[in-house]
């Protein structure tokens, strides 16, 4: 097909500059002297490539082109601007949603912050015990700490909660679990309740992790029932392991049944086989205080008299991404021999942010962990915010209103564990929710923002109040931007 159409677009490449020609301009030449050649050959490049699919998709006239090649040099310094930014970001959390394993889960305290930056921009003794100048091993700095706090949430006698127990700092809470499994029962048998074969949010199944330990699954009991003799009956002289995993994310109602922990225990005990709990959340304060029914805990899974539990540290517990095993010594043992642990290792930052964690808990200014910051706020509070936020907003958002909303814990801990809080509600004059939450995203900072009957809503709970001005001007530039916008479309 030939028309004037095509022939104008086809008279436009010759416009495009050569590379080398572009080069040669002043102000690409001043990129290039700070800046190494290849970057800045590459965002031309890039330019370049996007002006001829502009030119191919009609969008320019030769005027159009000509007002684009003027600002070349610009454009070419703004996809290197672009280039320079790290992907990662940070971005303000309005979902509320507390623990979003899409937004990093847990934010770090203060004390973590500068324990990261204190330790990680130097050499540290992560394998080296000062006292003896000898090698050391890089959980037992964190190892002493959480065995003492947990003697003391558990009001034990220290010397010998210490002598019977052992730490060990991994990765992830998954990566824990493979662990506990390959070294405590490869080719051989793990009892666990169909009811417990879940997926856990990321793609953490319980099979599949199973199947990678080389330990053989025993699935015992229904679905929504399993007793005890269930248990009792599945084990055999291959058995090496009763595991019992959380139900963190789903919860069955009605016609169900489980095992206590003390039960289950018991079994093990008497059958001397080491009962290993995934339990998850990490909790070690009581979420009661909080507002939250939440049975399980680390705390009392250890005071329950589980041999080994697994847990993620960036969950309820409020601290970095790993996952933190506690159990017998001599269970424990066999994971620090097993060459999985090597791979699984974590490195200085986490144990910075993990022991600053620890002892915000140990001297009792656990509060100031931004996790349970937000779990103890006030809706009132949350409230009061909105408030004084909602008079300027309503100006560039017809209709702008503080709704009742429902902050969720989420993160896969407590299934549908909620706490009343506020929202600001707004719809944007021009944009659908969807487009609107998608324009939110594309700010600095990025915006996540929950949608409910098409308009968007945004919960300060998980907003950090010194954020709020923050927010308040990228969602004013928003609605003022556009309005200017759609009154130039019209
Ligand atoms: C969250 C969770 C996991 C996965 O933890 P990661 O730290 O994300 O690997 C495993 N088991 C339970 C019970 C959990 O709650």
């Amino acid at each position: 097909m030939h028309s004037a159409e095509t022939d104008e677009i086809t008279g436009l490449y010759p416009l495009l500059p050569q590379i080398g020609v572009v080069l040669e301009r002043p102000e690409v030449r001043a990129l290039l002297s700070d800046l190494p050649r290849g970057l800045v050959l590459h965002a031309t490049r890039s330019v370049l490539t996007n002006l001829r699919q502009e030119i191919s998709a009609g969008r320019h006239t030769r005027e159009s082109l000509e007002g684009a090649l003027k600002i070349f040099p610009a454009s070419v310094a703004a996809a290197i601007e672009a280039f320079l930014l790290p992907s990662l970001r940070p971005v303000l959390n309005a979902t509320g949603v507390m623990l979003h394993t899409g937004l990093g889960r847990a934010p770090l305290s203060e004390k973590a912050l500068a324990n990261i930056a204190a330790v990680a921009g130097g050499y540290c003794n992560l394998e080296l015990e000062l006292a003896s100048g000898e090698r050391g091993r890089r959980d037992s700095h964190v190892e002493s700490l959480l065995l003492r706090l947990l003697a003391l949430l558990l009001e034990q006698k220290e010397e010998s909660f210490l002598e019977q127990r052992s730490v060990i700092i991994v990765n992830n809470c998954a990566a824990a679990t493979l662990l506990v499994l390959n070294s405590l029962a490869e080719k051989g048998e793990v009892i666990v309740s169909r009811g417990e074969l879940v997926e856990i949010g990321g793609g953490f199944r319980v099979p599949e992790i199973m199947a990678k330990s080389g330990a053989l699954l025993r699935e015992t009991g229904t679905t929504n029932r399993t007793r005890v003799d269930d248990y009792a009956r599945a084990i055999t002289p291959a058995t090496k392991l009763i595991l019992r995993v959380h139900q963190s994310n789903f919860r069955i109602e009605g016609f169900s049944e489980m095992p206590d922990l003390e039960q289950l225990v018991h079994l093990a005990d008497l059958h001397a086989l080491p009962l290993f709990e995934d339990q998850g959340t990490g909790a070690i304060v009581s979420l009661e205080d909080y507002g939250i029914q939440h049975e399980s805990s680390l705390l009392r899974s250890i005071r329950r008299g589980v041999s080994v539990v697994a847990a993620s540290g960036d969950k309820l517990l409020g601290g970095p991404q790993c996952g933190i095993l506690v159990g017998r010594r001599d269970l424990m043992e066999k994971m620090r021999t097993n060459p999985l642990l090597r791979a699984f290792r974590v490195d200085k930052l986490t144990y910075a942010a993990l022991e600053a964690t620890l002892l915000q808990y140990l001297s009792g200014q656990e509060r100031e962990l931004p996790l349970l910051k937000m779990l103890a706020l006030d809706a009132e509070a949350v409230r009061l915010r909105c408030e004084a936020m909602a008079p300027a907003l309503q100006r560039t958002y017809p209709g702008a209103e503080v709704v009742p909303a429902q902050s969720l814990v989420g993160g896969g801990t407590t299934p549908g564990a909620s706490l009343p809080s506020f929202a600001l509600s707004l719809a944007h004059h021009s944009l659908a929710a969807h487009s609107f939450s998608a324009v939110l995203r594309d700010q600095h900072p990025p915006v996540l923002a929950r949608i409910s009957e098409d308009r968007v809503l945004f919960d300060l709970r998980t907003v950090p109040p010194e954020s709020d001005g923050i927010l308040l001007r990228v969602l004013l530039e928003l609605g003022a931007h556009r309005q200017e916008e759609a009154v130039a479309n019209v």
